[in-house]
């Protein structure tokens, strides 16, 4: 059985402690990872903390470089690192694909890091003197990543914090390492080194050890709301710079006038797509107004009974299994608690078995009609294959809905009107919203990052927030002695 180590210059972890990884697709063990303590977390730190001297020393564009070499390898190894994130993770492996490259683009942004790092100057801010202001490294920064996307979300963080100079603590989720660890192995390929980027297991332990350290500087964390709020307000306490981007619950909103064929569609692919199991999954439909509503049910209904569920490794497959048995159990429960408080089940997928794979964690798609605020499915995030139908009998209730609810990631909303699409995108409380598109993730270029208890902290991730984040300004303000001598001044100056 393999053993899955941290990847620390000089370091092993104590031998025995580990935790199993699982196939979910036939619910074999496949590996065991390293449950780190924080010894290891201290190690890990350390090495990080002994090789940004000689990385932040190194010009922006050298950076680059390296980042153009590691974007080279990523698309040369895209196919065996879809392979690992689909054995450990089950979705498939064009859904694992398009993960790699939404992370390729956040390294090809990370490539244009000395544009990116340009200062601002100001001549002549006085007499003889000039001001200039320029973005430095941090140090240390550790980030945090969950299960669902193990390619992307790292990618989302070290491409950015490396190239701004920074060295960087890894700690993938503990369920699906592997394609972490090979990504981390061709970013060292392309001339990252060792200690620069370190990969380091566990669980709690090792995020505590994380977030109290001293000499972490920044933490980036990906995961569950609950732990999220828990990382910004440990981190935060111990003095770090907090990105803790959490949950969601993104609803889609479909006028009367919408493409009902494509608002169906669209919420085929993002309810289901990856199982449920992403943080910019449409969990929630709003069609407004019953009409709407009845034939928007009609067209998902077939569909969602007749989806292509199986392994990753039949390229027929539209939905994988869940990640474990435990989060099959769980969603499970979410579905009977929607029975029981009343919504009408119209597809039920709590049966569904698949011939040769009896052992894995597969449920069928499910759809919830008539599910009102109140019910735990409609409050709670249930990162599963189940969408619910709320009805809304007009669009203000509509926006109201999304609004009130705690979460803010994502929505959308589907219609032909202009006048409506600016309403909502204007008046609408969510961090990243769609016209017409259902998950709207932002490129590159742009930032990511929800709203309320979707995201703790001041800075979306990637993009220019990124910059932002990886980075603290230093303004210069210099003086030339052939400037007019004026004598000691008492006064606050001005100039
Ligand atoms: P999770 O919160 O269980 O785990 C995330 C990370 O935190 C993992 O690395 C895990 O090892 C660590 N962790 C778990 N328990 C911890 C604890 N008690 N103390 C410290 N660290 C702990 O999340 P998950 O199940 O891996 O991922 C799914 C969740 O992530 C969903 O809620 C999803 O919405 C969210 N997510 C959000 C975004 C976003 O951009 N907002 C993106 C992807 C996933």
């Amino acid at each position: 059985m393999t053993f899955i180590d941290h990847r620390i210059p000089g370091h092993a972890s104590a031998a025995g402690e580990g935790t199993p990884i699982f196939n979910p697709a036939t619910g074999e063990q496949t590996a065991t990872v390293a449950a780190g303590t924080k010894a290891d977390a201290d190690a890990a730190v350390a090495a990080a903390k002994a090789a940004f001297p000689a990385w932040s020393a190194l010009t922006p564009l050298k950076r680059a470089r390296v980042m153009f070499k590691f974007k080279a390898l990523l698309e040369d190894n895209a196919e065996r690192i879809a392979e690992l994130i689909s054995a450990e993770h089950g979705k498939t492996h064009s859904d694992a694909l398009g993960e790699i490259q939404r992370g390729v683009e956040v390294v090809e942004f990370a490539c244009g890091i000395p544009h990116l790092l340009k200062g601002e100057y100001s001549k002549d801010v006085g007499t003889a003197v000039d001001s200039f202001a320029a973005r430095e490294p941090l140090g240390v920064v550790a980030g945090i990543t969950p299960f669902n996307f193990p390619a992307m979300v790292p990618m989302w963080m070290f491409p950015m914090a490396l190239a701004c100079g920074n060295s960087f603590v890894l700690k993938p989720s503990e369920r699906d390492p592997s394609a972490t660890v090979a990504i981390a192995e061709l970013a060292h390929e392309a001339g990252v080194p060792e200690g620069v980027l370190v990969v380091l297991h566990g669980g709690k332990e090792v995020v505590d050890g994380l977030l109290k350290h001293p000499d972490v500087a920044a933490v980036s964390f990906v995961g569950s709301t609950p732990i999220a709020e828990y990382v910004y307000a440990t981190g935060t306490a111990h003095g770090k710079r907090v990105q803790a981007l959490g949950g969601a619950k993104n609803h889609m909103v479909v006028m009367p006038d919408a493409d009902l064929d494509m608002a169906a569609d669209a919420l085929i692919g993002s309810g289901y797509g990856a199982a449920g199991e992403r943080c910019m999954a449409v969990s929630v439909a709003v069609p407004v107004g019953e009409e709407t509503a009845d034939k928007l049910v009609a067209k998902l209904a077939p569909r969602v009974r007749t989806l292509k569920i199986g392994p990753s490794t039949d390229p027929d497959t539209e939905m994988g299994p869940l990640v474990t048995k435990q989060h099959l159990e769980k969603v499970k429960g979410y579905i009977d608690k929607g029975v029981q408080e009343g919504a009408e089940i119209v597809v039920d997928g709590r049966d569904f078995r698949l011939q040769g794979y009896e052992n894995g964690y597969f449920l069928g798609g499910t759809l919830f009609d008539r599910v009102t605020p109140e019910m735990a499915i409609y409050r709670e995030e249930i990162f599963g294959p189940v969408l619910s139908v709320a009805r809304a009998k007009s669009y203000e209730e509509a926006v109201r809905l999304v609004n009130e609810h705690e979460f803010g990631n994502g929505t959308a909303i589907f219609t032909r009107d202009g006048d409506a699409a600016r309403d909502f995108v204007s008046r609408i409380q969510i961090g990243m919203v769609g016209v017409n598109v259902p998950i709207p993730v932002p490129v590159a270029y742009h930032s990511f990052g929800g709203w309320k208890r979707s995201l703790f902290g001041s800075h979306g991730i990637y993009g220019p927030e990124g910059v932002h984040f990886y980075t603290r300004l230093k303004t210069v303000t210099a003086r030339w002695p052939t400037g007019i001598r004026a004598g000691a001044s008492f006064n606050f100056p001005t100039m």
